[in-house]
């Protein structure tokens, strides 16, 4: 057994804390009697004494600690990291020589592999690596070499950006393991379309991966004539549907013009010319167009998190329910609605909660005919909730 300061769980949570979630956050625990150092090695005990689990100490971040062993006889080090390593890239190896090699995919998810705070990605020849935690940051260096020995990119982008930096009270890094590419432009496909992405000036870690699935089954359901996607960033959803033939025209909106810029360009090497990029703020536009009486065909939306935090739920089931519901009152009979939320604050009931809601407002029926969440290597820890935090409702509104 390691020998490493001990933290006491607060006995009014005691009773409730099912040992297993990774985050504990700071009214869970006794305030600790001895000085503890931000990066420390920990362990947690119930008031009884009895043993929870070992992790990373951060007294600057409300969650306080982050567990990541559940067995006494392990020990929290560098070699422990690089089995955990191990296990998600091969999980991902054996998946791909099943299913077809991709040239772009989570390596590593965070809470899903049981490395919470750390997510990689690869991107073609490059890896890119986001920092979520100070936690993970302890091993930033090995965690890197590791990742070069094993995979061998031509370079791997690596950060911590501002928001988590001030979560976690650490300062927000953005750095390459190899000389810093002027621009760090990357070409890969994506279930048959082509896609460039700047990897270097982009949001999260260059493209939303977790959709990959979703657009293809989304493009498959969609019925003949009008797409409107909205929150198309790089144009994922509208891009996957054209290649497919499934719509006939298509208005994409985001409210960045960063993202539209890629998104137009995307189209362009893909040869598709009948989509129209469009920059506006979603709740407007929609609202706009509901005023003007205009329909259509198939709708996607995709809004970026609304909740990072429990006290922002009620604003965010009110958001969704307003574009949700005004994306019905667009729709035709028996178009199709592809709505997400990427919030995972909102569960799924409470996602279908908000469609449910609009479908009595708005007195149409709202066929579910497939409840989707991320693809497959965005791994999902059953005891950290908030891992399945894509929700993908592809329904049919009559
Ligand atoms: N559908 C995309 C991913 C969307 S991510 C895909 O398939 O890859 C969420 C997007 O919402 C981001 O591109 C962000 O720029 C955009 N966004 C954020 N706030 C917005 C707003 N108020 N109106 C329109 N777009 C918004």
């Amino acid at each position: 057994m390691q020998n490493v300061p001990q933290l006491v769980l607060d006995s009014k949570k005691a009773r409730h804390f099912d040992g297993r979630h990774p985050w504990v956050l700071a009214n869970s625990i006794v305030k600790p009697t001895v000085d503890l150092e931000a990066g420390e090695i920990v362990e947690l005990v119930q008031p009884n004494g009895s043993w929870i689990g070992r992790g990373i100490y951060n007294p600057n971040s409300r969650v306080r600690l982050r567990l990541l062993q559940w067995s006494p006889d392990e020990e929290l080090c560098e070699n422990w990291v690089y089995r955990q390593l191990e296990q998600a890239v091969n999980l991902r190896e054996h998946w791909t020589c099943r299913q077809g090699e991709l040239e772009a995919l989570r390596l590593v998810n965070s809470e899903g592999d049981g490395l919470s705070g750390l997510v990689v990605d690869r991107f073609s020849s490059f890896l890119v690596v986001q920092f979520t935690s100070l936690a993970m940051l302890r091993w930033k260096d090995a965690i890197l070499s590791w990742l070069q020995e094993r995979l061998a990119p031509d370079n791997i982008h690596f950060s911590l950006d501002a928001s988590a930096a001030k979560l976690e009270g650490v300062e927000s890094f953005q750095e390459w393991t190899g000389e810093t590419p002027e621009r760090a432009i990357v070409n890969f496909q994506d279930k048959g379309v082509a896609l460039t992405v700047d990897l270097s000036d982009s949001q999260k870690t260059g493209y939303y991966l977790d959709q990959r699935s979703n657009r293809e089954r989304a493009a498959a359901s969609f019925v003949p004539g009008s797409l409107l996607d909205v929150c198309c960033y790089h144009g994922g959803f509208s891009l996957a549907a054209c290649k497919q033939g499934s719509v006939s025209d298509v208005t994409a909106l985001d409210s960045s013009e960063k993202a539209l810029r890629v998104a137009k360009l995307n189209a362009e090497q893909n040869k598709l010319a009948n989509i129209t990029f469009l920059k506006a703020d979603c709740f407007d536009h929609l609202q706009q167009l509901c005023q003007q009486g205009q329909k259509f065909d198939n709708i996607v939306l995709d809004p970026p998190r609304m909740a990072s935090h429990r006290s922002q739920l009620n604003s965010a089931l009110r958001a969704y329910y307003r574009l949700n519901l005004s994306a019905v009152n667009l729709l035709r009979p028996g178009g199709m609605l592809v709505s997400c939320s990427c919030s995972g604050r909102v569960l799924r009931e409470d996602f279908w909660g908000v469609l449910s809601s609009v479908a009595k407002r708005s007195r149409r029926r709202i066929q579910l005919l497939e409840g989707r969440g991320a693809d497959f290597d965005h791994t999902i820890d059953v005891n950290c909730p908030e891992s399945d935090y894509l929700k993908c409702f592809i329904c049919r509104v009559c």
